[in-house]
């Protein structure tokens, strides 16, 4: 099993989970099976209580699941059907871990963040990966995981931790980082500016965390020197600095990635031949 993390940086609302759902359809073209998992690190156990107001309605599953809108790009630009494990939140995970408790499961253990939430978590993640989500019936080959929110932020730590762990668990081989960030255009100068995907690559790395490929993200295309100035300075391959500028519709983005050979990426860092195959873009 291959696993593709996707965070976040500078903002929420980035565009994380079109860039993972763009890479995991990116991937069933290439012949994958692909699943995914969307990681939510608020306290609540799922989106039914969220006000419509804050969060857009929230999505709801064939199982009957209350959860993020994202799980909906998943099941559509996938072709899947997911279950509500497919969405993970702090709430769950720490409703979890104090049912063990109580059941004495820990065995006179103290439990903590260390390890007892983090391997919940992991544990959670390679079960639902396993899962079945297409006609085929037939385990995925892939999942992408986003980890909703920023990263940096006090929610998501036990999660970055979680997926540093996880890393040396499934061997570095099969598992990358795909970090998307933002790249403000200065209205009045029209100047492109790196700073803040610098910062917060920075602030990635202050957690243990190494992006294979950063996503810029932006309002309009970017010069090509513009990424060569974010690899240069976030110590990423040039090949592997994307830009997602806005899109007159999400279906363009998939596109849009394998025009900058996001499955060359993909299948050389994953060791995934079928990926590296030509084939036709239409
Ligand atoms: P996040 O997962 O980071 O919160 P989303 O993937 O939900 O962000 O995207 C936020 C909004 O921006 C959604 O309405 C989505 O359709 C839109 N969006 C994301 N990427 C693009 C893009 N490249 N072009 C146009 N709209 C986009």
């Amino acid at each position: 099993m291959k696993y593709v993390l996707v965070s976040g940086g500078v903002i929420s609302g980035i565009g994380k989970g079109i860039c993972a759902s763009s890479t995991g359809f990116l991937l069933k073209a290439a012949g994958h099976r692909v699943t995914s998992i969307k990681i939510d690190p608020y306290l609540n156990i799922d989106a039914g209580t969220f006000s419509p107001y804050e969060h857009g309605e929230c999505y709801v599953l064939d199982d009957g699941g209350e959860v993020d809108l994202d799980l909906g790009n998943y099941e559509r630009f996938l072709d899947i059907t997911l279950t509500q494990d497919n969405n993970i939140t702090t709430g769950k995970v720490y409703r979890s871990v104090i049912e063990k408790e109580r059941k004495g499961d820990y065995l006179g253990k103290t439990v903590q963040v260390v390890p007892h939430v983090t391997n919940e978590i992991q544990a959670w993640i390679e079960r639902v990966a396993r899962m079945p989500v297409d006609e085929s019936g037939l385990e995925p080959e892939v999942c992408v995981i986003e980890l909703g929110g920023t990263m940096g932020d006090i929610e998501s730590a036990p999660f970055a931790e979680a997926m540093n762990a996880f890393k040396l668990r499934v061997g570095s081989e099969n598992f990358m980082l795909v970090h998307v960030s933002l790249v403000p255009v200065i209205a009045t100068t029209g100047e492109s500016k790196t700073k803040p995907t610098q910062h917060s690559v920075r602030e990635l790395r202050s957690l243990g965390m190494f992006p294979d490929v950063i996503v810029c993200r932006s309002t309009v295309p970017l010069q090509q020197e513009v990424l060569a100035k974010v690899s240069q300075f976030c110590h990423v391959e040039e090949k592997s600095v994307l830009n997602l500028h806005d899109c007159k519709s999400v279906w363009e983005v998939p596109l849009l990635m394998e025009k900058q050979n996001m499955l060359k990426v993909l299948g050389e860092r994953l060791n995934l031949p079928k990926c590296l195959k030509e084939r036709a873009l239409n």
